[in-house]
């Protein structure tokens, strides 16, 4: 009795579960999937991002107990270009090797091929072993477009990188560094850490750290051009 139950509930239902499916499916099929999200990264494919790892050669940066920031910069612009070229976006690097690079030379890059915006990677250190925590800048005075949309970026990406890594916030400030000040695009300068912290250096030593920071960058650059 009961199997014959299911078999008389499987004939009726079976044409209504169809047309529910079919509704449930309607415009959402895989090709038009595909199509609408090869579309997407066809527009990504026009903005050009110009990573900055900072130091580099000579320059080491800050150092502390053997982790050296030019390294760490380095590494961490590896992982955001890849990031960011699964997304659709083209990415250069102002330094792909360890060498140095003058501040100069690494505003011209990115003004010279154009790119949309240049972010700058730093890792930070201080006297005291209690600082802690990522801050990301930008210049505050020039151009008011530039201003206005670079101050629009230091926030999409610190927030994705705080909501990715769960790292004390610093806050987005103003700063009058070159490779801010001299690009003619909407540009950042990430302090991701502190080096002389001891648990926070120990974070940014791990491969899974370093990519979920990453992460937190190229998603904060995708927030800014939706
Ligand atoms: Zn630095």
């Amino acid at each position: 009795m009961f199997l014959r139950l299911i078999l008389f509930l499987a004939f009726t239902l079976s044409p209504l579960m169809t047309a529910y499916c079919s509704l449930g499916h309607k415009g959402t099929d895989k090709s038009e999937l595909d199509s609408s999200s090869s579309k997407i990264k066809k527009n990504k494919r026009r903005y050009l991002i110009a990573l900055d790892p900072g130091h580099g050669g000579f320059d080491m940066g800050a150092t502390s107990n053997q982790v050296e920031e030019k390294k760490l910069t380095l590494h961490t612009a590896v992982l955001v270009r890849n990031h960011l070229s699964r997304m659709g976006y083209r990415v250069i690097l102002t330094r792909s090797r360890d060498i140095f690079l003058p501040l100069e030379e690494r505003t011209s890059i990115a003004n010279r091929t154009k790119s949309h915006l240049l972010v700058s990677l730093h890792y930070n250190a201080f006297k005291s072993p209690h600082a802690t925590g990522i801050e990301v800048y930008y210049y505050g005075k020039g151009s008011k477009w530039k201003c206005i949309n670079s101050k629009r970026l230091a926030e999409a990406v610190l927030s994705r990188m705080l909501s990715h890594t769960g790292a004390a916030s610093r806050g987005v400030k103003c700063g009058n560094f070159h490779i801010v000040r001299e690009s003619n695009m909407p540009a950042i300068l990430i302090e991701g850490g502190f080096i002389t912290h001891p648990s926070e250096r120990e974070k940014l030593k791990s491969e899974r750290y370093l990519n979920h920071l990453a992460r937190g960058i190229a998603e904060g650059v995708d927030a800014y051009f939706r």
